[in-house]
């Protein structure tokens, strides 16, 4: 099996992830570190991305160009849209769409122009295995009470389905809604996905990605949001990478 990506936007998610791989060997790319090593025997590589879209293209890209990788994991945080998807839930993406990409009236709102198509699927069989993973972690329950109690999580979910992106951390209830209102099937919104699928699939890369929900993109969504990150996310990524590995060795 050739080289595999791991791959989040912030610092606080990548730490619990790299403590899996003690003996990394790191290479400055693009002033991006790369942490080459194994998980369950498996050859990795571990980068943060950094926030937004073109830090996640040109991560992607230099994952791709040179360092081989021959599959790409992300693992981060998104706001939930759909009611269902609460705080707490993992959610596994089958799409990505840009929620900002709008050359309208050239071409239709969200088409990326000159590729006919707003939408980029993930691929199908690296999803099936995230998803297996998360479920049965979450089944398996990874949190305290006294966590699960501080961030109102009560019991999380894992869903699959469209997430979008966009250079914008939707953080007021008028915005959150008018992208519903705009796209009913978007689960989360993000703001790197979209980019790495649409690399990805220009390589012909195979890519998967799970967000845990951290905030409902509204008035609430900077309350906690760090805190969040490095005590529920940062373990979810963590835990549920660790049983893709494994299932895969
Ligand atoms: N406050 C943070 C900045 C985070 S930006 C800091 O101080 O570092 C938000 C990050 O989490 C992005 O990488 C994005 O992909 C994801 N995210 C989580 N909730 C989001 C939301 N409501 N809208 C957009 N992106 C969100």
């Amino acid at each position: 099996m050739g080289r595999i990506a791991i791959v989040s936007a912030m610092h606080e998610e990548l730490a619990a992830v790299l403590a899996l791989m003690p003996n990394e060997h790191k290479q400055m790319v693009a002033s991006r570190s790369f942490a080459l090593g194994h998980l369950n025997g498996q050859e990795v590589v571990v980068v943060l991305s950094r926030i937004g879209k073109v830090a996640a293209a040109t991560t992607a890209t230099v994952l791709i160009e040179r360092f081989g990788v021959e599959q790409v994991l992300f693992t981060g945080v998104a706001g939930g849209l759909a009611p269902n998807a609460r705080v707490g839930d993992v959610v596994v993406a089958t799409e990505f769409l840009q929620h900002d990409m709008d050359a309208s009236p050239l071409f239709p709102a969200y088409e990326v122009p000159l590729y006919g198509c707003s939408r980029f699927g993930t691929d199908v069989v690296l999803s099936a295995e995230l998803a297996l993973a998360a479920r049965s972690v979450l089944q398996q329950g990874l949190l305290d009470a006294a966590t699960l109690q501080d961030f109102g999580i009560i019991r999380p979910q894992m869903h699959q389905g469209l997430i979008v992106s966009g250079d914008h951390f939707v953080s007021t209830c008028g915005d959150s809604q008018q992208l519903q209102l705009a796209l009913p099937d978007a689960l989360a919104v993000e703001m790197e996905g979209a980019a790495v699928a649409q690399v990805c699939h220009d390589y012909g890369v195979p890519f998967a990605a799970m967000r845990t929900i951290s905030d409902r993109a509204d008035n609430d969504a900077h309350a906690d949001f760090l805190k969040f990150v490095s005590h529920v996310a940062s373990r979810y990524s963590a835990a549920i990478l660790a049983r893709f590995f494994a299932a895969r060795a």
